[in-house]
């Protein structure tokens, strides 16, 4: 046998094992077998590596570490599914459906609706050639070395009916008991435990470092082949066969020859769910002709054919221990409750968000209460009810906080607000940190490396009193705070200074002026040019831009009415921070003569035009594809992988507009 050979050999049985062990759950080898088998053909790989295959076996291991992860189009638009939430909704639907179709009754397929992140997954010639997250349905992030890790996905497919091309969609589901373990490992760990499942499992899938993705214990549940509709005839036939190909497709699924059918399987799962090892919040219903889903095609959101019956969402009774007021940046208070912990829907549920002073009053909440919780669709669970019956007879309202928690101003609140807000905007700690970590953040001056911690700690330390500050800071004064290594504060240095590039629009979002988001903030850059005029700006003058209302102007000129405000910008003027409109009219210059660059992707501070143009002013070249004479790529945020994978392989450079713009300073 050849070594080629005998790494195909390898990799086919090693496929097959791995199919029969995960997907089958019934491996004929012991582990200890498969774990030789694999530890040889990683060594082969090694040793000759004329032979890597992206889909070898060894690859599941993890290993790759994607930076930024690419942007790609959908080839078919992953669609949301309509919810319903009662019988009633189902016999609506029904009827609705029929009439379309013209028919009097229909059948269908009921699956259970997998509770984590959806995934589509491309196959080429039998071979995973593409995974890519949901994202808005019409484009998402392409994360196939992460997917690669997942053990119920198959790399490579050994059956020959495949069609040659084709996607088949699923979910990236975290089982319960692998969230448990690593939960207790966190715990062990002195680290926060992860919220739910749903969260971790979505969470995993953008890890830069796919060797930390494999070690999650991940699965891949598949319930769609997107591909030649005239492959089969029924939703039931497809999913037999993506069985029959070696993906995931839990058995639970049901053939419901019609409506009441269809309520039975509703009614089953619904006592049932609790004893499965993963978490679903509902079933999945879908028309089972499959020239019926084509005829009855897609709303603006979802797909007619299909229809999302959600559960009621579980319910735990615990005790109201105490409420705490968290400050935001804005100086905006929450209230949080803090319960007595208790289990729910396979996690532990300790806090509740209180929204704010009216929806405690509306509540009627006192301390101590025992109250319902219910997690709904976000992170922070909520509380839904209270039990009166169980409330002690001296027990006492909840109080709204008068003051600040933190600096103790007293609160204040617009009539027209929900919110109660701390005044003290420049002497509140979690105010002055937030804003600082704000005014950091990647969208805004996108300065690395300052985690609050060390943002809190230069405050306490009087290194700085505003965001201003952050560019009187020397590498001497980082050092001595705790735990930060020379290296760390010679980056954050490096990073600060090389903030005062980034254009005004951007620094007026980091501003942190309330209710100046990245649109407004765009808004206002370009239609005053100039923090100078902005700050000079009547509220009629605001309010004639374009969607700029009366609160924002107000905001916007509260702001500047403030002295210290003022005065940070100042600073912020001394220090080089751009606080005008740059219309890239940088004066001409040679530095970039002889140059070959190849500009790909989607760039944040220029268009992929202005960028060439600005090149081009610097003498450099643009060429339009990659070869050895390429001296650069210039990489934004979706480049092609292909355009990435021929870069490194001839050792060109891939630098970001912010490298670029680094490389014209003179
Ligand atoms: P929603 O996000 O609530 O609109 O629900 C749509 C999502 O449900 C899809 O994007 C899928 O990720 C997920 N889902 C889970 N199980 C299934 C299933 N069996 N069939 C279709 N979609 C499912
Ligand atoms: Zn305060």
């Amino acid at each position: 046998m050849t070594v080629a050979e005998k790494i195909t050999a390898l990799r086919k049985e090693l496929h097959e094992h791995n199919r029969r062990y995960y997907v089958e759950d019934a491996p004929v080898i012991s582990d200890q077998v498969f774990d030789e088998k694999l530890a040889a053909l990683i060594a082969l790989e090694k040793e000759h590596p004329a032979f890597f295959d992206p889909n070898s076996p060894s690859q599941r291991v993890g290993g790759a570490v994607t930076k930024n992860f690419t942007t790609v189009m959908h080839q078919h638009r992953m669609y949301s599914l309509d919810n319903s939430y009662n019988k009633q909704d189902l016999l609506d639907w029904e009827a609705r459906i029929c009439k379309i179709l013209g028919v009097t009754a229909l059948d269908y397929t009921c699956e259970l609706k997998y509770d984590g992140a959806s995934i589509s997954l491309t196959y080429v010639n039998g071979k995973l050639s593409q995974a890519v997250t949901r994202g808005d349905g019409f484009q998402g992030d392409e994360v196939t070395n992460n997917i690669k890790t997942i053990n119920t996905v198959p790399l490579q497919i050994s059956s020959n009916d495949v069609p040659e091309t084709f996607t088949i969609r699923g979910e990236i589901i975290l089982p319960l008991a692998g969230f448990k373990a690593m939960n207790v490992a966190r715990i062990r760990a002195g680290e926060e435990p992860y919220m739910n499942p749903r969260n971790t499992a979505s969470g995993s899938l953008k890890l830069q470092d796919s060797n930390l993705v494999a070690a999650r214990p991940l699965d891949c549940f598949l319930y769609q082949i997107v591909a030649d509709r005239s492959l089969f005839k029924t939703q039931l036939e497809s999913l037999k066969a993506a069985s029959r190909w070696g993906f995931f497709v839990p058995k639970h699924y049901a053939h419901a020859a019609n409506m009441d059918a269809v309520l039975a399987y509703l009614k089953e799962w619904e006592e049932k769910r609790s004893t499965l090892p993963y978490e679903i919040d509902g079933v999945v219903i879908k028309v089972n002709d499959l020239a019926f889903q084509e005829e009855l095609g897609y709303t603006a959101k979802s797909p007619r054919w299909a229809m999302a019956y959600k559960f009621k969402a579980e319910a735990a009774e615990t005790l109201l221990e105490d409420v705490v007021y968290q400050v935001g940046r804005t100086g905006a208070i929450t209230p949080v409750a803090q319960l007595t912990p208790v289990l729910l829907g396979g996690t532990v549920v300790k806090r509740a968000s209180l929204h704010n002073a009216d929806f405690i009053t509306d509540l009627d909440l006192h301390y101590h209460d025992t109250v319902f919780v219910e997690k709904g669709g976000e992170i922070i669970p909520k509380i839904t009810a209270i039990s009166t019956n169980k409330r002690q007879p001296n027990s006492v309202p909840v109080r709204y906080a008068v003051n600040c928690p933190e600096c103790d101003t007293p609160l204040e609140r617009n009539p027209d607000e929900a919110q109660h807000y701390c005044p003290n905007t420049n002497g509140c700690m979690p105010q002055l940190v937030g804003r600082v970590a704000h005014f950091i953040s990647r969208k805004a001056m996108d300065i690395d490396g300052l985690g609050a911690e060390t943002i809190q700690l230069m405050m306490q330390h009087n290194l700085i009193k505003s965001y201003a500050d952050l560019y009187a800071i020397s590498e001497v004064d980082l050092v001595p705070l705790e735990r930060l290594a020379e290296k760390s504060a010679h980056n954050i240095v490096k990073a600060i200074a090389a903030s005062t590039e980034v254009p005004f629009s951007r620094v007026l979002f980091a501003l942190g002026i309330r209710y100046v988001g990245q649109t407004v903030a765009k808004k206002l850059a370009q239609h005053f040019g100039s923090i100078a005029a902005l700050s000079m700006a009547t509220t009629d003058e605001l309010e004639a831009v374009d969607e700029i209302g009366s609160r924002i102007a107000e905001s916007v000129i509260a702001f500047f009415a403030i002295s210290e405000n003022r005065q940070i910008i100042e600073q912020l003027r001394t220090a080089g921070v751009q606080l005008e409109q740059q219309n890239n009219e940088s004066p001409a210059s040679d530095t970039l003569a002889d140059l070959r660059f190849v500009v790909s992707g989607v760039f944040t501070d220029f268009s992929r035009d202005e960028l060439k143009a600005l090149i081009e002013q610097h003498g450099g070249k643009i060429v339009s594809s990659i070869s050895s004479k390429t001296s650069y790529v210039v990489s934004g945020d979706n480049m092609g992988p292909s355009k990435k994978t021929k870069a490194s392989a001839l050792g060109i450079p891939i630098i970001s507009e912010k490298e670029l713009v680094l490389m014209l300073k003179p």
